[in-house]
């Protein structure tokens, strides 16, 4: 017991040894919130007796997810008696993503609602090809309305819960009716290929569970306990769905900030957290004001920030953790400077911990030779005025001279030398900034993840050998079908596909089989027919010996037998690369060896379905510098934090500076970019950058002139 609460203050034991009835923690930023709920868990099996397989824990990530099973492992293994159960059992606690917790239900009872067992997941670029074939079928043109602007809308509507009959009278504008209306052809069209995109898999849940108590009540009776981490950022359907799953017990945990939502544009809502005590009656509300993540500046400047937004719960947020080091603001020339200064920095931080000699300190932390005396440049009162002195003149205006660029001061081997490269993570709001970083590591050999950006399961080869394994396992999805019918090319048209999916529908058998005897259909070429039944041929062959293969084994010979490895083959250079990454895609199918035949391929897909941007970041994998969003960075933290692109137009995003309530909603980001910092932060912003294909003038970002400027100090490049 002792070993499960020496680690927490009073207001977390009180929190975790609230086990009956609905809990709301509502606390800032590093206070333990994760913490409490991990070792929540743990106090259940170990103090009160409860089965592991009675606890459903919800984070938002599958890395979050793995992360809590691991920690929660730690502190049970430390009581021998709850060990024992923990393993004993044979069981542990549901510790997923909504998503990954929903598609366990939905493949349990999904018949009930007209979907086979094995239906497909759908991710956007599938779902667009789908809303594409849906607007041809209706006689929509893409050029009147844009397939992602439906998508978005009918994305929000299941988000809302709101089916299409009850969509269709909310639907407000021409574009929003159209939505509406081919919201329903949309679901048909999935439903046929028997898919879900990721926004269904939480609506058909709860449209499972509303249309069979029978399916809710197996899951309330399983789960006792249910607890729910980064609630700020839940939407109305996973309120919903987390309502029905408590029932009568009422045994919701919930732990969230609002001063941290930043998915309000997928839906998230306030909301259910301002309501949480109407809501849940008799709930208990916790408060943790002290922060052990980070620094006293580092949590002072957070504060800063974020009393710029209104409308917020009051809350506060103190540290006693003490550091030496003072935050910094940096400016800089371009973003490669701003990639060679990161660089410089860890270089230098490195230095400085492995001689722990003072007077062997990076020149740059040295802060009598380099502290920007901004006052006497200053032309306005504001921080931003003072920054924008060192810019010289021209508030906001856009230059686009070529850009005198300081040389680099980054140690040319800093690639091959011992560095923890795990401590030092650089933040950015748009995906399109890791391009810079990118070339600038690879320059110097510095192993990085990406996370975000254009991701490995974004490659042509990749989706391409996904989708067909996808038709193999589903023979009516027919947009995997058309997605690797004619690759390599076959010679057979939209029209000829069309007219099979026809075919099959009028049948009323699977698209597969409708290939396969192909004769029948008349307005086909002989030479089209035999194109059609060769490829199904694969397909139909592969099946008949599947039984006995793994999923790599699968992947082998249908990549052979479709002519598609040839193909690559023959792409000389580009191909050999491509051949690599389906190499890499065995090394994740390696993973299934032991289940074979279809059931291996579906575990596998699944998998693969459900691998978000932020599970490819794997600490555990060597060392490496993490680049990532600051939407990917919620929950993290890292010794070093350097918040790059701090800039108007980029952070707050030039999509959001109208807007009060979105602009609101950058500060949030900010606020979660700060805050995921422990030892040291670096806020750089750069004069001028290359972004989308032109180069642009920049001016500091608004939120660098909120910053509580006791905890900060302000460098100018030239200074250095
Ligand atoms: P976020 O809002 O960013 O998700 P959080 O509130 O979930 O943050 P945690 O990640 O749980 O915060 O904790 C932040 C850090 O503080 C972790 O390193 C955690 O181990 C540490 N911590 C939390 N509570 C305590 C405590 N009582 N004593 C010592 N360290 C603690
Ligand atoms: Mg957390």
């Amino acid at each position: 017991m002792s070993n499960l609460f020496h680690e927490l203050n009073d207001k977390q034991i009180q929190a975790v040894q609230a086990t009956q009835g609905p809990v709301l923690i509502l606390a800032g930023a590093g206070s333990g919130k994760t913490k409490t709920l991990t070792h929540r868990i743990a106090y259940l099996i170990a103090e009160k007796g409860v089965l592991p397989h009675q606890i459903l824990a919800v984070t938002f990530t599958n890395k979050a997810a793995a992360e809590l099973r691991q920690r929660a492992a730690t502190l049970l293994r430390q009581n021998p008696k709850a060990w024992v159960t923990w393993r004993g059992f044979g069981s542990s606690p549901a510790l997923g993503t909504f998503h990954s917790i929903c598609v366990r239900i939905l493949r349990e009872d999904t018949g009930k609602i007209g979907y086979k067992r094995s239906f497909v997941i759908y991710d956007t670029a599938d779902q667009k090809a789908s809303m594409r074939d849906v607007m041809r079928r209706e006689g929509v043109s893409p050029k009147d309305v844009n397939p992602s602007t439906v998508l978005g809308m009918i994305s929000r509507a299941k988000n809302e819960l709101l089916s299409p009959e009850e969509f269709e009278p909310e639907a407000r504008g021409p574009v929003e009716k159209i939505a509406s209306r081919l919201y329903s052809s949309y679901q048909n069209y999935l439903k046929q290929n028997h898919a879900m995109d990721f926004d269904d898999l939480l609506m058909q849940c709860v449209i499972l569970f509303r249309k069979h108590p029978d399916v809710l009540k197996k899951y309330q009776d399983m789960w006792h306990y249910i607890m729910i981490d980064e609630y700020q950022d839940t939407n109305h359907v996973q309120y919903e769905w987390a309502r029905m799953l408590a029932g009568k017990r009422q045994n919701l945990f919930v732990v969230g900030d609002d001063w941290q939502g930043i998915y309000s544009w997928r839906g998230a809502t306030i909301r259910n957290i301002l309501e949480f005590e109407q809501d849940f009656k008799g709930a208990l509300v916790i408060r943790l004001e002290q922060n052990y993540r980070s620094t006293v500046p580092i949590v002072e400047l957070g504060n800063s920030i974020i009393a710029g937004n209104s409308g917020q719960i009051k809350k506060k947020l103190w540290t006693e953790k003490s550091g030496e080091h003072v935050p910094e603001v940096l400016q800089v020339s371009d973003e490669v400077r701003e990639a060679e200064k990161v660089l410089e920095k860890i270089s230098g931080i490195e230095e400085v911990q492995s001689s722990n000699h003072a007077d062997l300190k990076h020149e740059v932390e040295s802060s009598e030779e380099i502290t920007y005396d901004y006052e006497a440049e200053s032309e306005g009162t504001g921080i931003l005025d003072k920054i924008m002195g060192t810019m010289g003149k021209g508030k906001g205006s856009k230059h686009v001279d070529s850009v005198s660029r300081k040389p680099s001061k980054v140690p040319y081997d800093i690639g091959q030398q011992k560095i923890n490269w795990n401590n030092f993570a650089v933040l950015y709001r748009t995906n399109a900034q890791s391009r810079a970083l990118e070339e600038v590591l690879l320059k110097y050999g510095v192993p990085y993840r990406l996370i975000g950006g254009i991701r490995f399961y974004e490659r042509k080869e990749i989706k391409d050998t996904l989708a067909y394994l996808r038709f193999l396992l589903n023979p009516n999805d027919s947009v995997s079908l058309a997605r690797v019918i004619n690759e390599p090319s076959r010679g057979i048209g939209e029209r000829s596909l069309s007219a099979v999916q026809g075919l099959a529908r009028a049948k009323n058998q699977s698209i597969l089989l409708t290939m396969l005897g192909i004769e029948d259909l008349d307005s086909l070429s002989s030479q089209r027919a035999q194109a059609i039944k060769q490829f199904a041929l694969v397909f139909d062959r592969a099946r008949q010996s599947i039984d006995e293969l793994s999923v790599t084994e699968i992947i082998d010979l249908l990549l052979a037998r479709s002519g598609y490895l040839d193909y690559l083959k023959a792409q000389a250079e580009e191909g050999e690369e491509r051949i690599e990454n389906i190499e890499e895609l065995k090394n994740v199918a390696k993973k299934f060896e032991a289940i074979k035949g279809l059931q291996g391929l579906e575990a596998f897909l699944e998998e693969v379905s459900l691998i978000t941007d932020i599970d490819s970041y794997d600490p555990e994998a060597g060392q490496a510098l993490t680049l990532m969003t600051l939407h990917a960075a919620k929950g993290l933290e890292f010794e070093t934090v350097f918040l790059v692109g701090l800039e108007e137009g980029l952070l707050p995003h030039s999509n959001s500076i109208i807007d009060p309530q979105e602009l609101e909603e950058e500060r949030r980001l900010c606020y979660v970019g700060i805050t995921r910092a422990m030892d040291r932060l670096y806020l750089i912003h750069t004069r001028q950058r290359a972004l989308h294909g032109s180069i642009v003038g920049n001016i500091p970002s608004r939120f660098l002139s909120e910053l509580n400027d006791e905890h900060v100090q302000f460098f100018d490049e030239d200074e250095w």
